[in-house]
């Protein structure tokens, strides 16, 4: 039986601004205010990241009549909706909000243009709390899209004032067919100015395009609710690589390395690189010898910290780069 002899690590992979500022958000809120925080929903779609902030003192809550009076709240990086930004607010939390900046980009895209009279189209996963926020923005008006059979049933109320809105961690290629059928019946529809998948998500596919050509079969560490993770599992098959995602090393089964003897990994957005580390070694226990990183684009992008959790030398610039 051939055993896997390299490990592959595909780069960009692993955290990307948004998360690693949500998680800042929530640590430093702990070191200013002191346990518990709460935090609306999990951080960050990871369960390994959930649970140590768990035990550094944080809360998670779905409903904020879970929430105490006079307490600190963090919404997740996902975003929320008006409701819930409205009702924390008359609840009087203290409120920190690690919405990513490019989830809050689509939501300042989508009041823009509802004050100018546009319907929406929203191209996403129902149920995915991005996608609740996103909608929750107005009240309605806003219609969601999973796959072209969705397109020809959706039924705005005028077709003059369209605009489209995706979700920030879509694949990017099924994005591109479902936006096309979506131009296909209303033409004149109103796209993004810069497409709302965002540099992460695009990066880590790209860069499992790159690799699963080059193995036998190809490991995702993330949680099974994080949403680019799937997707980076998705590229890999639809590329012909045979693909699985890990919560953590201790999921992985060694009769998938059976016979296999490159091995491709890389992490979703919001799983943290100890996981990746845990992998790679469970991957050496079972026979690998080399660990080679491929080629790749290095992010610099950097978000700044709401204003009440900065602290001297922290940078005040919004986006540094965004590629
Ligand atoms: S995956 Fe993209 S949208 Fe989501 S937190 Fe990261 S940078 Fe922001």
């Amino acid at each position: 039986m051939d055993e896997p002899k390299e490990v592959l690590l595909a780069e960009p992979r692993g955290f990307c601004a948004g998360v690693d500022r949500a998680i800042e958000i929530v640590e430093r809120a702990l070191a200013k205010f002191g346990r518990p925080i709460y935090v609306r929903h999990e951080i960050v779609h990871n369960t390994y990241v959930v649970n140590d902030l768990k035990a550094k003192g944080a809360i998670f809550i779905e409903e904020l009549s879970d929430v105490p009076p006079g307490a600190t709240l963090v919404f997740s990086a996902h975003g929320v909706s008006k409701a819930v930004q409205q009702e924390a607010q008359a609840r009087g939390f203290n409120i920190f909000d690690a919405t990513c900046p490019l989830v809050t980009k689509v939501h300042v895209e989508v009041a823009k243009l509802h004050k100018e009279g546009f319907e929406f189209i929203m191209i996403g996963h129902k149920g995915h709390p991005e996608v609740e926020g996103t909608m929750g923005q107005l009240d309605s008006g806003i219609h969601l899209v999973e796959d072209a059979a969705d397109v020809a049933r959706v039924s705005p109320a005028q077709t003059q004032k369209l605009a489209v809105v995706t979700q920030t961690t879509l694949s990017v290629d099924d994005a591109a067919g479902i936006l096309a059928a979506v131009k296909a019946r209303f033409p004149s529809v109103r796209e993004p100015k810069q497409q709302d998948i965002c540099y992460a998500t695009q990066n880590r596919q790209d860069a499992v395009k790159l690799l699963s050509p080059q193995v036998d079969v190809v490991i995702v560490v993330g949680s099974p609710t994080s949403s680019n993770s799937n997707r980076l599992r998705e590229v890999a098959l639809k590329l012909g690589t045979p693909a699985h995602m890990v919560d953590s090393a201790d999921e992985l089964q060694a009769e998938w390395f059976e016979g296999r003897s490159r091995v491709g990994l890389t992490a979703g957005a919001s799983a943290p690189e100890i996981l990746v580390r845990q992998v790679i070694d469970r991957i050496k226990a079972l026979g690998a010898i080399s660990v080679r990183t491929m080629e790749g684009l290095t992010e610099t992008v950097k978000f700044p910290l709401p204003k009440g959790l900065r602290i001297d030398g922290d940078s005040p610039s919004l986006i540094e780069h965004l590629h």
